[in-house]
């Protein structure tokens, strides 16, 4: 019988609505409730370029502040997102704010080339993914060479049609990142086939740089294969001066992390960045 509940059907042999599983169902209910109570919210990263400091782009980055839960990592609330299907109404609220912000950056006087967005290999699955883009796109008025979504090596390699989608939304010309790389195991012949423009570095290789000498060969591989597939390289989580000059010895020339700004509130990147793009100075963040 509780087979024909469906997916859900386990709790009812739970032994007892204590621990994990009571834990879980808690979390669940709070996080469908979240959008709605503007529990919500997005941080934004800096992308910049090394050599110059230039601001180059933002990742936005969902955040979910609940009265009771306090500040919950997307470590902990993405994957129960992606389990129940809620993934699909926060992926489109996040791609929607994030448009919508660049706009509203524009208007206030900065220009941030580009933004970010992850999507979550669920968002796929459903399908409707390359008409939500474009909608969002004509709705919000941003320019589609201005988005940039993140897929991960599972997500391309795990979804069917990948290929697919990834063309179609390449078709509406919205950028395309392999968040993460390296870490996964996506095909270098099938990696070719796709029209991916970039590829970022995991911050697990990028970490112990230049302790470890296996994460820089790893490191200055993948910096190579990028500038062999026409594509280019943006280094996650660079926390020192010593790694953001290793990737540029090393043909990187772009760079996110706390070296440069940790994720922060949309209104703080605009007073940061806010004429440090412009004119002919060398451009770097006014530190806070
Ligand atoms: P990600 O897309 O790889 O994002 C980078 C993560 O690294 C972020 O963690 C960011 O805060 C963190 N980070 C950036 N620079 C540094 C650094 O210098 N040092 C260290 N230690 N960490 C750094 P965050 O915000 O906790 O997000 C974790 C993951 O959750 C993301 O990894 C992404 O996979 C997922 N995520 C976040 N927002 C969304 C979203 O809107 N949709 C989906 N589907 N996933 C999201
Ligand atoms: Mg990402
Ligand atoms: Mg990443
Ligand atoms: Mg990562």
């Amino acid at each position: 019988q509780a087979k024909a509940r469906g997916r859900n059907g386990y709790r009812f042999y739970a032994p007892s609505m204590t621990g994990e599983g009571a834990e879980r169902l808690r979390l669940e209910t709070m996080l469908r409730r979240s959008i709605e109570k503007n529990e919500i919210f997005l941080n934004y990263q800096p992308q910049v370029e090394i050599d110059s400091g230039r601001l180059i782009g933002v990742e936005a980055l969902v955040r979910w502040n609940n009265p009771e839960l306090g500040l919950v990592a997307p470590v902990r609330f993405i994957p129960l997102a992606e389990d129940t299907g809620f993934i699909n109404q926060l992926g489109k609220w996040v791609l929607y704010e994030s448009c919508r912000q660049m706009i509203r950056w524009q208007e206030d006087g900065l220009y941030v080339p580009k933004i970010a967005v992850n999507l979550s290999v669920k968002q796929f699955e459903r399908g409707s993914i390359v008409c939500m883009v474009a909608d969002i796109l004509e709705e919000t008025g941003l320019a589609p060479h201005r988005l940039q979504l993140e897929l991960t090596e599972s997500v391309i390699m795990n979804t069917g049609d990948a290929l697919v989608f990834i063309n179609d939304l390449h078709a509406i010309g919205v950028g395309l990142a392999i968040d993460d790389f390296g870490t996964g195991y996506s095909s270098l012949a099938y990696l070719k086939q796709l029209p991916v423009q970039t590829l970022k570095i995991d911050r697990s290789f990028i970490k112990d740089i230049p302790a470890d000498s296996d994460d820089e060969a790893i490191a200055i591989a993948i910096i190579q294969l990028g500038k062999s597939l026409n594509m280019s390289v943006i280094a996650e989580g660079v926390e020192t001066a010593d790694q953001a000059a290793f990737l540029l010895r090393h043909g990187c020339n772009q760079a996110q992390g706390y070296f440069y700004s940790r994720p922060e509130l949309a209104q703080a990147v605009l007073e940061r960045w806010l004429g440090a793009g412009e004119g002919t100075e060398p451009c770097r963040p006014r530190h806070a």
